[in-house]
């Protein structure tokens, strides 16, 4: 029956709202900087870990914080399916669970600092939009153990060096200290008094948010409340003798690094647990806009709120769809490198075990090569092996002499016989000067 007649058998369904395909292409893109991630993760000595997609819903509430927006209204929360006291949450963002894992497995017995890089699925129940997703990729790094302020440069240059070696030259970064319980709670107090003098001024949202997480109303970027925060009370100037040295250690370490970066003052991250270093990478011009690629810092109270002993830790989480939309609008993303180096096509259309023995053969070597296995003609078979960007095309059943075949180069035009034995040997030598696609 023509495809026109056949009946439907059933209604066609679409990818959930918020997520994405990642066809091929944005596949292999999104394989470009897990490669990238994991080579330096590998240099650096952040060591692979991984950790369930979800967790009990108050690792989250506990380690991100209860009135954050990633808690309240962002969590992709679990139906339960049984009688389980327990209730789950899909991961928003990997620090929560990885410190759990650190207490769960007592890490602090190792030597410190205990240093973890992953790559993975974050989800948000957000409003979907261009580069905010429902389901999105991260890579993460973690360092617990180290009070720093090394570490911290550390960390904030290995961002910066991930953007620039994924091919984004322009990525700046902002930094700020957000100073910890000996000086934030005097001047978190402050600002709350100075903000409720100015009430009228708050949109309805920013003035419910002054009860709950006065902190975030700095890093509004609603129009009437960037202009307000121009004249709000800075943490940097109020930071207390301890914070403040941090701080200037931490510009001093990146300075040695010459690693350029930018003082934001209004930079204080979405999430509770952090302290002191606070960090987002921006392309150069996009600073005033939602969209970070990527933010991090000091997080010193999160592993005893999560039941552990005290331990500093500092992190950073990278956002790869963004990254990959920078690329891509830059014109840097680099095309998929799957085109086989060989296809092997044959003069009998219908001797297609013969062109699937032979390349499986050349498999079992190591080699990427397709058979065409559709019964058509020569001509036909070549074509589409050209169109796959094989360098290579082994024609079988043209030789008097069954044991070998005709080896053509499709990039140069050229065209040899050459024995069967031989095939995988000379298909090596050309393979590695060969670049694919
Ligand atoms: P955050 O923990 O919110 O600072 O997120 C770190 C990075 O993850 C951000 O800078 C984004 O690049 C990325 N990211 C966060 N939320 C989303 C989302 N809903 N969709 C796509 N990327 C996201």
């Amino acid at each position: 029956m023509p495809p026109s007649q056949t009946p439907r058998a059933g209604r066609a369904f679409q990818a959930p709202r918020g997520t994405r395909d990642l066809l091929p292409d944005e596949r292999a893109g999104l394989a470009h900087l897990e490669r990238t991630a994991a080579g330096l993760a590998r240099r650096y000595g952040y060591r692979g870990i991984e950790t369930p997609f979800f967790e009990q819903t108050e690792v989250f509430e506990r380690g991100v914080g209860a009135v954050t927006d990633i808690v309240e209204k962002e969590l992709f929360r679990l139906q339960p399916r049984t009688e389980d006291a327990e209730t789950w949450a899909l991961r928003p963002e990997a620090t929560a669970g990885i410190a759990r894992a650190y207490v769960q497995h007592g890490l602090h017995t190792l030597a410190q600092p205990v240093k973890l890089s992953l790559t993975g699925p974050m989800f948000r129940y957000d409003r979907p939009q261009a580069g905010r997703y429902r389901q999105f990729w991260q890579w993460d790094v973690e360092a617990f153990g180290d009070p720093g302020p090394a570490i911290d440069a550390e960390i904030v240059e290995l961002g910066l060096r991930f953007f620039r070696e994924a091919g984004l030259d322009d990525v700046d970064v902002l930094l700020n200290s957000i100073g910890d319980g000996a000086c934030r709670p005097a001047y978190v107090a402050d600002l709350v008094a100075w903000y409720r003098d100015r009430a009228d001024q708050l949109p309805p949202v920013e003035r419910q948010r002054l009860e709950t997480n006065p902190l975030r109303l700095l890093d509004s970027k609603a129009p009437a409340m960037v202009a307000l925060n121009a004249g709000a009370p800075r943490l940097v100037d109020r930071l207390c003798e301890a914070c403040q040295a941090h701080f200037d250690a931490v510009r001093a370490h990146l300075d040695a690094l010459r690693v350029g970066y930018r003082l934001d003052p209004g930079l204080v991250r979405g999430l509770d647990y952090y302290t002191r270093t606070a960090f987002e990478y921006y392309r150069r011009g996009a600073e005033g806009q939602q969209q970070a690629l990527g933010g991090g810092g000091r997080y010193d109270g999160l592993v005893e709120l999560l039941g552990g002993r005290p331990t500093p830790g500092i992190g950073f989480a990278l956002g790869l769809d963004r990254t990959i939309l920078a690329l891509r609008e830059s014109g840097r993303l680099p095309a998929a490198e799957d085109a086989p180096l060989a296809v092997i096509v044959g003069a009998d259309g219908a001797a297609t075990a013969e062109r699937l023995r032979l390349a499986t053969d050349l498999r079992a070597e190591g080699l990427p090569v397709r058979a065409d296995l559709a019964v058509r003609k020569l001509g036909r078979q070549l074509e589409t092996a050209g169109r796959d960007g094989a360098h290579f095309a082994v024609i079988v059943g043209e030789e008097p002499n069954g044991d070998h075949v005709q080896l053509r180069d499709l990039k140069a035009g050229t065209q040899r016989s050459i024995a069967i034995t031989d095939l995988a040997r000379e298909l090596k030598r050309a393979g590695s000067s060969h670049h694919h696609g």
